[in-house]
């Protein structure tokens, strides 16, 4: 089988790093383009020994020129305490970043996959979330720098489809985790399962009734490949997440339950703008890409729980 060459940007992070691993396994040649903002190399040392696996430090806010068959665009810090730690960079990264890797795809002709997200829904009025929706977002928000700099990068890859006639794929991706979810990002379920193994408090914000629906990574990578090898006349954007919907609360007490942890729970203030639920309607990508996850959030906790045993050496 002729080899692809994919680049993955923002490969070394948690979901690229997954990404990365599948797309080496399928057959194909790997290039890992990451600044190292919130990825590390360690998500990926296991596979620099692959002679078709190559890592590049750059920032995609600046012109890359290399020569792929294939775009996959993750590059993007994605957890509210990170992206707002530098939110200008945050949206340099999201439209100047999508600018430089849609012109890199009009030079060579070839499809492009952006890793697009729910929180362009914003906080919803609107449950579950589909496709149509367009969203209940604040543009001068804490969280604006991120979701208003994600739908901008959305108009420019459509901008291109219209203009340029570029392939695209869109994918709207909801709340993931699994293994090689940064330590200390701040996600809830790396924050519970760490505070829970260690024995601290439980930290919920708000009275935790607020909801999310969780996808284990590597339902979510099927999906991911799934739609970027689907036909070309698929443009998205598709909602890629698990519809199973529980308030924080419910997640709380179940990672005390897989931890057998004595952590006690206490409730911390709701950060600025906390979307009040969030449930994906998976309809779209059930039909078009006969996708939908698999992977139980008990077994997907359990191997995660499993993951932060072992970094934090317990
Ligand atoms: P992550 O922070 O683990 O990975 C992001 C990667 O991008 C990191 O390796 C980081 O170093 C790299 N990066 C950041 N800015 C860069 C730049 N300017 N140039 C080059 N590399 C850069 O986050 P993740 O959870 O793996 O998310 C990956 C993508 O998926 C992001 O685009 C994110 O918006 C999207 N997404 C993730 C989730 C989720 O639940 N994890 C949900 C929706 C969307
Ligand atoms: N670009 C890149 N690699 C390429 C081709 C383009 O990084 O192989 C960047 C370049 O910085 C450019 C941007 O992508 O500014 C947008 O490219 P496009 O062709 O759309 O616009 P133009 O070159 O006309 O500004
Ligand atoms: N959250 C929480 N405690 C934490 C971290 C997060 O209660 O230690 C809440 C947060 O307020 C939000 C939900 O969990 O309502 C999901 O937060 P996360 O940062 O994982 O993702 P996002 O808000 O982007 O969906």
């Amino acid at each position: 089988m002729l080899k692809k060459r994919v680049l993955v940007t923002g490969g070394a992070g948690f979901i690229g790093s997954h990404l990365c691993e599948r797309l080496l396994k399928e057959g194909n040649e790997v290039i890992c383009v990451d600044n190292f903002y919130t990825g590390t190399k360690e998500n990926i040392k296991h596979l620099l020994s692959n002679p078709y696996f190559e890592i590049l430090r750059h920032d995609i806010t600046f012109p890359l020129y290399v020569e792929v068959d294939e775009i996959y665009n993750l590059a993007c810090p994605a957890s509210p305490v990170h992206y707002q730690f530098d939110p200008v960079q945050t949206v340099k990264t999201c439209v100047h970043g999508a600018i430089n890797m849609l012109g890199l795809a009009k030079r060579l002709k070839v499809k492009i996959l952006q890793a697009s997200t729910s929180e362009v829904y914003g906080d919803p009025e609107v449950h579950p979330q589909s496709e149509s929706y367009w969203g209940n977002v604040n543009p001068i928000g804490l969280r604006a720098c991120y979701d208003e700099g994600k739908r901008c990068a959305e108009t420019l890859f459509f901008a291109y489809h219209r203009q340029h006639n570029l392939k695209i794929k869109v994918a709207r991706i909801f709340n993931t985790y699994g293994p090689r979810m940064h330590l200390n990002d701040g996600r809830v379920v790396s924050n519970f399962i760490v505070q829970a193994l260690k024995g601290e408090d439980i930290t919920v914000y708000g009275d935790g009734s607020q909801t999310r629906s969780f996808c284990y990574i590597e339902d979510l990578i099927d999906g991911i490949i799934k739609l970027m090898n689907s036909d070309d006349s698929i443009t998205g954007p598709l909602n890629l997440g698990n519809p199973d919907e529980w308030t924080i609360l419910e997640l709380a007490e179940k990672v005390l339950k897989l931890t057998k942890s004595k952590s006690k729970i206490v409730f911390k203030p709701l950060p600025e703008d906390d979307p009040k639920q969030r449930r994906p309607d998976i309809e779209k990508a059930k039909k078009i890409l006969n996708w939908q996850p698999k992977i139980d959030i008990d077994y997907g906790l359990k191997e995660t729980i499993a993951y932060f045993k072992k970094i934090l050496n317990l």
